[in-house]
């Protein structure tokens, strides 16, 4: 498989990396300091035609591809893993889940108001006691003549402080494990829903993660998407693509903490001479950036499988191997550079502390590693 890419995405790239170094880079501590969610930024990539890249033509995006999605999250994640989490969530529960099981009539109401309106939206699955056995969520949605009344509550649902629509997954038949799961879209101004605490994260901060409540919230049948029971189907489906926009995000973390220490230890004097002149120094490098390659090209394979829809059966197993493998990668990487940096790693003056504890984020999102393991084994087992 050919992991080239064509003239508009090696555009599309140089002018991603050029507005994430001017624009979202200068910020990235602030924002993790300060643990606020950046709405100029959200405008930003919105004007400049990023955040809703994936929306249909028809409806003002550019429909964009996994592949093309893949290259703006990575050159966002170099920049600032909180901003590309930002995109890659806007773009999941926002747009491909509206894309994947929305009808004509949904999509028409939906889509001009994420353009237009400049709305945002999120995935809103993991339960307190619900996370990595998605089957198991307790939030109930009880039909009620021509609504639902849904109760229950999600937690570490990122943008559930900022966005108005929530791609929200919820059990309509209780006797049923995955066939009793049904998607819906919950607009924020619903009566009998509120946004609860706020969850202070140890990276990606300013995402603004929050848990939603669910008190009889009542939403119209025509909120629903897909058929009764279809909700399971259409949260695995989206997960393969959320799960190599995250591998990539990883990526891109990775190699943004191996260029600044690799820079910094070119720089760095110990026993009179630059860091980089040890060979034990050399070996780590050589190492990290045959582990952020090796799981480039996983990522971007996996990429273009979904996008030509090759070999559909194994996409599960290639977007679990992605994920698995490039965030340990940046959590692996991350802290090798922290290392690298010494004490001064271990400060906040400098940004590998930050990636650490952002990378670490990635590597539990949509699914720990333990979990991407065993989607890749029973794959295997049943091949
Ligand atoms: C930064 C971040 C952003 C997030 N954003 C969102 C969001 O926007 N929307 C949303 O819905 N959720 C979100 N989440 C939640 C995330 O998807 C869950 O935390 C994740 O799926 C794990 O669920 P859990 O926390 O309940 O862990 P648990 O399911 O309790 O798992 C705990 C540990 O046990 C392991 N484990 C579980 N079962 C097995 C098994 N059978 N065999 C071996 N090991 C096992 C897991 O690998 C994990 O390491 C976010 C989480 C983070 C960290």
């Amino acid at each position: 498989m050919s992991l080239e890419f064509n003239e508009e995405q090696d555009l599309l790239r140089k002018s991603v990396k050029k507005m994430a170094k001017e624009r979202i880079g200068p910020r990235a501590a602030e924002i993790d300091a300060k643990d606020e969610f950046p709405l100029d930024i959200a405008d930003f990539l919105r004007e400049q035609g990023i955040l809703n890249m994936a929306v249909p033509e028809e409806y003002g995006g550019s429909g964009s591809g996994i592949v093309t999605l893949c290259i703006a999250a990575e050159e966002i994640a170099k920049a600032s893993l909180s901003v590309s989490t930002m995109f890659m969530v806007q773009t999941i529960g926002g747009i491909l889940v509206m894309k994947a099981a929305g009808t004509e009539e949904q999509k028409d109401w939906y889509f001009p108001q994420i353009i237009k309106d400049k709305k945002l939206g999120c995935l809103s699955v993991t339960e307190p006691e619900a996370g990595s056995d998605v089957a198991s969520m307790k939030t109930r949605a009880k039909r009620n003549g021509a609504y639902y009344l849904i109760n229950g509550t999600k937690c570490f649902i990122s943008l559930g402080g900022v966005a108005e629509f929530f791609s929200l997954f919820a059990v309509t038949n209780p006797e049923d494990r995955h066939s009793g799961i049904s998607a819906f879209i919950v607009e924020k101004n619903t009566p009998g829903f509120s946004i609860g605490k706020h969850e202070n994260e140890m990276g990606q901060r300013g995402t603004a993660m929050t848990e939603l409540i669910f008190e009889d919230a009542s939403v119209p049948e025509r909120n629903r998407l897909g058929p009764e029971g279809q909700g399971f189907r259409i949260v695995v489906g989206v997960f393969n693509q959320a799960r190599v926009l995250m591998a990539v995000e990883a990526i891109g973390v990775a190699q943004s903490a191996f260029d600044y220490s690799f820079n910094y230890a070119k720089e760095r004097i110990c026993f009179g001479k630059p860091l980089t002149e040890f060979q034990g120094i050399q070996f780590q490098f050589a190492e990290m950036i045959t582990k952020i390659e090796a799981a480039r090209c996983i990522v971007y394979k996996t990429a273009h499988m979904i996008d030509k829809e090759s070999e559909p059966e194994k996409i599960p197993r290639f977007a679990a191997m992605a994920k698995y493998f490039s965030t340990k990668v940046a959590m692996e990487v991350t802290t090798e550079a922290v290392e690298i940096l010494g004490g001064h790693g271990y400060t906040k003056d400098h940004p590998v502390e930050r990636m650490m504890r952002d990378a670490k984020g990635i590597q539990i999102y949509e699914g720990p590693s333990n979990i991407q393991k065993m989607i890749i084994a029973r794959s295997l087992l049943k091949s």
